[in-house]
């Protein structure tokens, strides 16, 4: 009878031991950085029940020594409104009457007190955007290259958003120490003319191209809330995780719908469409920083608890994002102390190769 009850004990621990293992194995694959996702692969993630989704990116996000780690980034608009585009959720086109302060370039000095500030946040990145079409070898490209290498200075990583760029453009901003350029897909490829009409996903495509081979960091993500189908955020998850490189960082946003623009109306996306969003794009794109982004003004925070806890690990912060207002660096000090986040520190992946540049006469670069 002794010898049967060990008989059970052991069989009991030798099963025991192998789920184990299996268990590992399976998060250990999970893991793996893959660029062959099918929309049925993504799909079935996608649809996973929400709190077994949410286990699963936790257990991938958690592989990851620094899973408590989230980045903090600040986001400063250096040219506000007036561009020439169309993007249907953008209060800074032209064509819609949304009030928004118009600006001109702002001066080098106005950034480097706002990176200033934005470090003694705990930012440790300086996102500069720009209401361009595209980037233009004139005058303002030169003061934005003056304003990437001051910010770099400051020991922060300089991010920026300017719209289409060509190659010597972005290789320009990689001699001047660009760490990283962000220029999201929106939406899907099939949707994209519903939200865009002034250019096409492959001009976007291009330019991810082009930042790639200048060895600049990419920041490409979307917009959730726009009107889209579950079907056209599954596309643009498999066009972000199917690029020859994962993103190095993915903003999933919340449409803030802005009066005045065609999406005003938009009903306010729901927290649980977020959470399977940054979920699925944790487990499909496990390395990457998934950036908790527009939207979270709207959000408690026992639900960016859950975002955390779904595998984001980047937020924007700051008083606004671009136009829309954001929460204060001092409320996102205090959700991280409760929920035991630390900022990241920049450069954790390396600093960018910084060159000499030759600087250019005006005539030399129209
Ligand atoms: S999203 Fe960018 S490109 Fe589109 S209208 Fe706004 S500023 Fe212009």
């Amino acid at each position: 009878m002794a010898g049967h009850k060990s008989f059970i004990a052991s069989l009991i621990l030798v099963v025991g031991f192998y789920c184990i293992f299996e268990i590992s194995k399976l998060i250990k694959t999970m893991a793996e950085v893959r660029h062959d996702w099918t929309k049925e692969q993504i799909a079935e993630i996608y649809h996973t029940p929400l709190l077994d989704l949410v286990y699963r990116a936790a257990s991938i996000h958690r592989e990851n020594k620094d899973y408590a780690e989230v980045q903090i980034s600040s986001l400063i608009s250096i040219k506000t409104g007036g561009c020439p585009e169309d993007c249907a959720y953008c209060p800074q086109a032209a064509r819609y009457n949304t009030g928004v302060d118009v600006h001109a370039i702002m001066p080098k000095e106005e950034v480097v007190a706002v990176a200033e500030r934005a470090k003694a946040g705990g930012a440790s990145r300086l996102c500069m955007g720009a209401a361009w079409r595209e980037v233009r070898d004139n005058r303002d490209f030169d003061k934005v290259i003056d304003m990437v290498k001051a910010v770099n200075e400051l020991e922060m990583e300089v991010c920026c958003t300017l719209g289409m760029l060509t190659e010597a453009q972005a290789q320009r901003l990689a001699d001047a120490g660009l760490y990283a350029y962000n220029h999201n897909l929106d939406t899907s490829e099939d949707d994209y003319k519903r939200i865009i009409t002034t250019r096409t996903y492959d001009d976007r495509l291009q330019t991810l191209e082009h930042v790639r081979k200048a060895k600049i960091s990419v920041c490409s993500g979307g917009i959730i809330g726009l009107g889209e189908t579950t079907e056209d955020r599954i596309s643009m998850l498999r066009t972000l995780s199917n690029l020859p490189q994962h993103p190095e960082s993915v903003p999933i946003n919340a449409l803030v719908p802005v009066k005045g623009t065609p999406l005003a109306e938009q009903p306010r996306v729901s927290i649980w469409d977020m959470v399977r969003m940054i979920a699925t794009t944790r487990i499909i794109m496990p390395k990457t920083v998934v950036r908790l982004s527009a939207g979270r003004t709207e959000m408690s925070t026992v639900e960016q608890a859950f975002c955390f806890m779904a595998g984001a690990n980047s937020i924007f912060a700051g008083e606004k994002l671009l136009t829309t207002p954001n929460p204060s660096f001092d409320e996102d000090m205090a959700m991280f102390e409760l929920l035991g986040l630390t900022p990241r520190k920049a450069f954790k992946n390396g600093r960018p190769e910084i060159k000499e540049i030759k600087e250019m006469s005006i005539n030399e670069v129209i």
